[in-house]
């Protein structure tokens, strides 16, 4: 007889999610277990969790650093959300979809379960949309989206400038017919953030078969005779395992990974350099897809930058030349950017390779159960990728000419005129420059059985071991053409309906 029917691992974007989902049937005893703490209601929130027009980076963060490209092994923040909620409760809310061809891209690869018809409900169901009631939108979800109107004056002058560039107005950017420039469809209710914490646990909480766990550290889970027995955990110093007939590890694309490792699932030159013993030999981190972005930066004009302004209210999607995938590409305003002394404000364009072809991966070093892997991004390493940043430089160069960029700022300084004048030196620049969107996914994949990249199958169900799932943005087998909380969300919905309805 195990302690729970099912216990969910992190409670970020697709584990909450989970959670609130399969504790709908009162049958299931759920339990919910987050390394960071747990905010129970939105007075409860302290303020960078509120606060929906800045990045929470510092109060509920992991610390994880990570090396951008191969010629830069810096070693840089990347953000990653610690505190129920996860990720979705630290994040810009930007709410996008991604294109069919994506979804139907994994059904393609093997994985039919998520072909775009498939997705679609979920998306709906994860939703209200309060700007726009059609067959695509959902009108009753628990994430509430609104594309603002209230834009600060360098969102403003970006999208009047895309006109003047000749660029299609888009008033839906989660319409799959369109391209172009709108506004973001943003998960906020004025300036609240929508973190899963506050649209799935708060109304789920109330539950008797919910148990969530917070300051708790998941080590490993226990893999005896081809199945998981239990769940290793630590708090406050004290180790114990608990039984689950099901373990769903949501942990993210970063830390799903060094769990699995530390059960004994992966690659096995990696396990014997750590002294694990062995359970299912597997790829785990040989993949890590992101989204890779420049940063074109201005000096703006008097009163155009304060960094109260919301981050990001607006963005351009477009195809790149040459490219058969759609709406490849994106084009982000950024109101503020800090440039030194906190007083020294830029504003930005920052191009964004949406279809990435190229990935990095994860090197696991430590058997250490509090050690981050190393994480290689190696943005730019593939050609198609590297040509796309170039043209998105050059279309955000030419933007900064236009009578509307130029009535809101005074000149550029990121990169230099002498780097922009010279086209190796730029090349150069971007390879160097390119950093990460925040979107690191990939890391344990789906894939189907004679596919020897996938870690998991289309049900989320690790390879060679009974009873234990991921699901998190780690099982994407290839990045969607949109910032990933929604897609990931989406992913939740459909494990949690799969766990509530014995699907699987
Ligand atoms: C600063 C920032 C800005 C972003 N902006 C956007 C945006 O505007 N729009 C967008 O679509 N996407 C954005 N993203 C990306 C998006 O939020 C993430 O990709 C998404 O939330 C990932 O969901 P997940 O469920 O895979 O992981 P997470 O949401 O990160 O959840 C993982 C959870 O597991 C917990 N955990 C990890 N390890 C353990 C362990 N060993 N034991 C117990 N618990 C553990 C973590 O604390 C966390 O709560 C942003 C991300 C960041 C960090």
């Amino acid at each position: 007889m195990s302690d729970y029917d099912l216990i969910v691992v992190g409670a970020g974007s697709a584990g909450a999610v989970i959670a609130a989902r399969v504790t709908e049937d009162a049958n299931q005893r759920v339990l919910l277990i987050e390394a960071g703490p747990d905010y129970p209601h939105e007075a409860s929130l302290p303020d960078d969790l509120k606060d929906g027009n800045h990045n929470s980076v510092f109060h509920h963060d992991w610390g994880f650093r990570y090396q951008p490209t191969s010629g830069n092994k810096g070693n840089v923040p990347l953000p990653r959300g610690k505190v129920t909620g996860g990720s979705s409760a630290v994040n810009t809310a930007i709410a996008l979809r991604g294109q069919p061809g994506d979804y139907d891209g994994w059904a393609a690869m093997g994985l039919p379960e998520w072909s775009w018809e498939k997705c679609l409900p979920a998306f709906k169901r994860l939703e209200t949309d309060q700007d726009i009631q059609s067959d695509l939108h959902g009108a009753d979800g628990p994430i509430t989206i609104h594309r603002p109107d209230d834009l600060v004056p360098f969102q403003r002058a970006f999208l009047d400038a895309c006109q003047t560039m000749n660029y299609p107005e888009c008033p839906d950017h989660n319409d799959p017919s369109t391209t172009g420039y709108g506004p973001h469809p943003m998960n906020k209710r004025g300036r609240l953030r929508i973190s899963t914490a506050l649209a799935y646990l708060v109304p789920a909480r109330k539950r008797r078969n919910l148990v969530i766990r917070p300051h708790t550290h998941v080590v490993r889970v226990v893999v005896a005779g081809g199945k998981a027995a239990g769940l290793e955990v630590e708090s406050n110093g004290v180790r114990e395992t608990i039984t689950g007939s099901r373990i769903v590890l949501s942990a993210g694309s970063i830390q799903t990974p060094p769990i699995l490792i530390r059960s004994g699932i992966g690659p096995r030159d990696v396990l014997e350099r750590l002294g694990i013993s062995l359970a299912r030999e597997a790829p785990v981190g040989a993949r890590l897809f992101d989204h890779p972005a420049t940063l074109i930066g201005l000096v703006p004009k008097p009163n155009i930058a304060d960094r109260d302004q919301p981050i990001i209210q607006t963005t351009l999607r477009y195809t790149a030349k040459g490219s058969s995938d759609e709406n490849d590409m994106q084009l982000e305003p950024i109101s503020f950017v800090q440039r030194g002394r906190a007083d020294n404000l830029l504003v930005g364009l920052a191009p964004v390779v949406e279809r990435t072809q190229g990935h990095g991966r994860l090197v696991f070093e430590s058997a250490d159960p509090y050690a981050q892997p190393v994480i290689q991004s190696d943005f730019l390493n593939d050609p198609w990728d590297e040509e796309r940043m170039m043209e998105g430089i050059d279309i955000a160069l030419r933007m900064c000419e236009t009578p509307e960029i130029k009535a809101v700022s005074e000149s550029i300084v990121w990169p230099r005129e002498d780097v922009i004048e010279d086209r190796e030196k730029l090349r150069d620049w971007a390879r160097r420059a390119s950093g990460s969107g925040y979107h690191p996914c990939s890391t344990a994949p789906m894939g189907g059985e004679d596919d020897e990249g996938a870690v998991v199958d289309q049900y989320g169900r690790v390879y060679g071991v009974d009873g234990l799932f991921v699901a998190d943005a780690s099982i994407m087998p290839a990045v969607p053409r949109a910032n990933i909380n929604i897609p990931t969300i989406m992913i939740g919905e459909r494990f949690g309906e799969w766990f509530r309805e014995g699907t699987i």
